[in-house]
Formats: C-alpha cells, structure tokens, sequence
C-alpha cells in the first residue's frame, strides 16, 4: 500500500460521526464552523491528494431517512479531520 505513511483511519460503515466545527471543513452544502452529525458511507481513500490531516468523508444525515429511501448517493461530502475519525475507529 503507502509503505511508510501511516495507515488511514478505519471506522465501520454506519457509524454516527459527530463533528464539531474545528473537525471538518470543506462540506459540500454546510454552513462551516457548525457542529455537524454525520452516519458514515465510507472514508474515500481514491484521492491522489491525500494529506496527513485531512480526509474526504461521504455519508448521510441522520435525518435523511436513508434507510427508508431508495437507495441514493451519500448526501453529505466533506473534508475532516483524521485526528477526529481516530476518535471512531482503531488505529491501525
Ligand atoms: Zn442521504
């Protein structure tokens, strides 16, 4: 994989991510500085542009009722930061 870099953060699929302002920026349609609750899709990992802070998130508002709907893209895209998703996940 990315030899020395150290491994991305790893947090299940459906996990409640709450985030607040100094933990994400960049959302796709979010007011920034706002506490953000966010039900994971997935961490996107097929950036070239990876950092070593941030990373990209998709995943649904709680309030979407995606579990009811058709299936639809992740209605929530945004930029967060790694020490953040370490809070949900392992660290390896
Ligand atoms: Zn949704």
């Amino acid at each position: 994989m990315n030899g020395s870099n150290h491994p991305p953060p790893r947090v299940d699929p459906g996990t409640l991510l709450q985030l607040d302002g100094d933990d994400w920026s960049f959302g796709r349609s979010l007011t920034p500085g706002v506490h953000v609750d966010v039900v994971l899709v997935r961490l996107r990992t097929d950036l070239a542009h990876l950092s070593d802070e941030w990373m990209w998130v998709l995943g649904h508002r709680p309030q979407c009722e995606y579990t009811h709907v058709e299936q639809h893209p992740p209605c929530l895209e945004l930029r967060v930061r790694i020490t953040a998703l370490r809070r949900y996940g392992p660290t390896r």
